[in-house]
């Protein structure tokens, strides 16, 4: 009996807990192989790699050499994310990029020619555009459903559990909340609205136990050019509420609760003249699962990435808009 080749094997940079607890499964389920892990910390490789069946790690160089290895997963701090996606791209990898994509627009844009210049896929590991909530709700405003978006809010403010009480509150790494999750925001809104806010303005602070030395609290107000406004409320202090957003439209509204989460729960609720009826979505698959098979069909040429490297891109141009808000206490304008 002849045994089919594995779809993509991986190489992991970053012994982080996201590619353990998320993604080393997701990639299991869908029979591709996990070869190797790179890590700054050779101990620390090692152990990850001991505790994960991994049967390799080392150097982040070590594992790019290695030609039994088809594509790599970023999921270093985010300073980590340019470099070693253009040694990766160098090498001739893939790349499946964890968000934020980068810490600033001129560099998420020399992760997205490096790889287009060696002919790799680059994607950027967003789990909420893909999910089957998010695009149900894309398809029913698609469909006209709610007619014309008037607004839309995003409520995605959690309590940081205790494990990732680290550089997210550190004003290196790209810590602060707005990089962490206002990124998610926007990745779920760009494709919702089909354009990226023209106008924001936001506020932010510091609010949890732990001293942060960046903001664990935002809250931001976006304009689009056809007038409609979102907003978004982010924070790594709120313990008891869901998360969720509100699409709120001239004919009807959307409402989906607990849907900004790491999995494919949540419900949707359409009101219209109607009355009030829930939508169920049809693919209550794994989130990263979706994005890791999503990928390796975009490796073998068929289809697109659930976000491109350009979709990072945009995600963060919303996000480093709203700090820059925050940092100014102005309205900032984007410009694609
Ligand atoms: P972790 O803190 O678990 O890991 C990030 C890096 O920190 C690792 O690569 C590792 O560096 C280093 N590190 C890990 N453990 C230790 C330790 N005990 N001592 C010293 N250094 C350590 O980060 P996350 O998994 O929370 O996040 C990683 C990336 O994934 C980020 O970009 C984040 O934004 C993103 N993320 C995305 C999510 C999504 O849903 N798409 C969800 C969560 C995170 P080294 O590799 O050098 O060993």
């Amino acid at each position: 009996m002849s045994v089919e080749p594995p779809d993509i094997r991986w190489g992991l940079v970053g012994a982080s807990d996201i590619a353990e607890t998320r993604l080393i499964p997701a990639m299991r389920r869908l029979g591709h192989d996990v070869i190797a892990v790179a890590s700054g910390s050779p101990d620390r490789a090692a152990s990850f790699a001991d505790r994960n069946g991994i049967p390799a790690s080392g150097s982040v160089d070590e594992i790019l050499a290695r030609d039994d290895i088809d594509a790599v997963y970023i999921s270093s701090t985010n300073e980590h994310h340019r470099p070693q996606t253009e040694l990766a791209a160098a090498a001739g990898k893939h790349v499946l990029c964890e968000k934020p994509l980068a810490l600033s627009v001129d560099d998420g844009r020399a992760m997205i020619a490096a790889c287009e210049r060696a002919g790799t896929i680059l994607a950027t590991n967003h789990h909420l555009p893909g999910s089957g909530i998010h695009r149900t709700i894309r398809l029913l405003v698609a469909e006209g459903a709610v007619g014309r978006v008037l607004g839309v809010r995003i409520f995605h403010a959690v309590m940081l559990p205790a494990r990732l009480q680290g550089w997210r509150l550190a004003s290196q790494a790209g810590g602060g909340v707005t990089m962490d999750i206002t990124c998610h925001d926007a990745s779920v809104l760009n494709p919702l609205l089909g354009a990226l806010p023209s106008d924001v303005v936001a506020l932010a602070a510091t609010q949890g136990p732990w001293g942060a030395a960046t903001e664990d609290a935002v809250m931001s107000t976006l304009r689009y050019a056809d007038g409609t406004l979102a907003q978004t409320h982010d924070a790594f202090t709120i313990p008891y509420s869901p998360t969720g957003l509100q699409v709120l439209g001239s004919e009807g509204s959307i409402e989906a609760v607990g849907a900004m989460v790491q999995d494919p729960s949540g419900t949707i609720l359409l009101r219209d003249p109607s009355g009030e009826r829930e939508v169920e979505p049809d693919d209550r698959r794994d989130l990263y699962e979706i994005n890791v098979a999503a990928f390796a069909a975009a490796v073998r040429g068929e289809g697109s990435p659930t976000a491109t490297g350009l979709d990072g891109l945009r995600a963060i141009q919303v996000a480093l808009a709203v700090r820059e808000a925050v940092e100014s206490g102005r309205r900032v304008s984007i410009t694609e």
